[in-house]
């Protein structure tokens, strides 16, 4: 059987994960957030006093792992479930540090591929329609203004308790973005064939409607089902 994959990219704060959550959802579809992939490896770091920019050697002592559990993603580290140890602000840092070394990408690759072998998928991350699942069904690219996508985070931050200023989750959006842009290795652009889409003046139902019509559009066009 040929499953669906739907893959979304772009920068910090695009909304993609909560609309991509969304869409998945309403396309009946599994939902993977494959940055908490990375953010296990940076906790990792973290924990163990390891500089997240030389990770060297790291994935041979690591176990990464996703699960669905009521439909929803968790991630378990060495058999330890980190979901919500992997959103604190120092943990996005060394996230954007550990994904520019190979090993790590070269490591969690298989685990995504997997997903979408077996899955009709959403799959939300940086590289996934260009290097993760170069043929899959329907590419977006998802971006917004900086200012605005700062904004979208700060709020999410200040809603769970996390103590942060506008400008500081300016200052590491905008770090974050240009580490995953600039690194050697997989970094963020737009996949060739993937449509680009700007939700700065979007809310969040008018950006998973958006999404969903994109991926409808495309369904249709290739009649993939
Ligand atoms: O999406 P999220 O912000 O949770 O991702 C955390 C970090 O993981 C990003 O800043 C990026 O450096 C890295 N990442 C990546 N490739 C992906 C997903 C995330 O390099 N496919």
């Amino acid at each position: 059987m040929k499953f669906i994959s739907v893959a979304i990219d772009g920068p910090v704060g695009a909304g993609k994960s909560t609309a991509a959550r969304e869409c998945a959802k309403r396309l009946g579809f599994v939902y993977c957030d494959t940055g908490a992939l990375y953010r296990a490896v940076g906790l990792y770091c973290v924990r163990n006093g390891i500089d997240p920019k030389n990770p060297s050697g790291c994935t041979e002592r690591i176990k990464v792992e996703i699960s669905l559990i009521d439909g929803v993603q968790h991630v378990f580290l060495n058999g330890e479930d980190v979901s919500e140890d992997i959103r604190l602000p120092e943990i996005s840092m060394a996230a954007s540090a550990v994904s520019a070394a190979a090993e790590v990408r070269k490591a969690l690759l298989g685990i995504q591929r997997d997903i979408a072998a077996n899955n009709n998928v959403v799959m939300d991350g940086r590289d996934i329609g260009t290097v993760v699942l170069p043929n899959a069904d329907v590419k977006v690219f998802l971006t917004a203004k900086p200012e605005i996508r700062a904004k979208r985070r700060y709020d999410e931050l200040v809603k769970k308790g996390v103590e942060t200023t506008f400008e500081e989750v300016l200052r590491d959006l905008n770090e974050r973005d240009y580490n995953d842009s600039h690194r050697a290795e997989a970094p963020l652009k737009q996949a060739e064939d993937a449509v680009l889409a700007d939700t700065s003046e979007l809310d969040f139902e008018q950006s998973v409607e958006l999404i969903c019509r994109i991926v409808n559009n495309v369904r249709e066009r290739r009649n993939v089902l």
